[in-house]
């Protein structure tokens, strides 16, 4: 088994606050993380985000166009 480095960058989670105005964008980009709830609002995992999407989901956070996904 691969050990990972310890960093303080791989250990990543968001939430998406009251701002989202739905519009889809981060759930588009980073479906890993972000998905679209009944409400209409977009929602981010509670677990911490897979190594594998980091990329997409801070493009997702800097996409965003009301800065409503912030960093939990
Ligand atoms: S990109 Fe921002 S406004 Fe659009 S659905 Fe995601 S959190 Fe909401």
């Amino acid at each position: 088994m691969i050990q990972k480095e310890e960093s303080e960058d791989i250990f990543m989670k968001y939430y998406v606050n009251e701002s989202c105005i739905g519009c889809g964008l981060c759930a588009g980009t980073c479906p890993e993380v972000f998905s679209m709830s009944d409400a209409g609002v977009a929602v981010a995992i509670e677990a911490e985000v897979p190594e594998g999407a980091l990329d997409s989901a801070l493009e997702a956070k800097e996409g965003c166009p009301v800065g409503a996904i912030e960093e939990a």
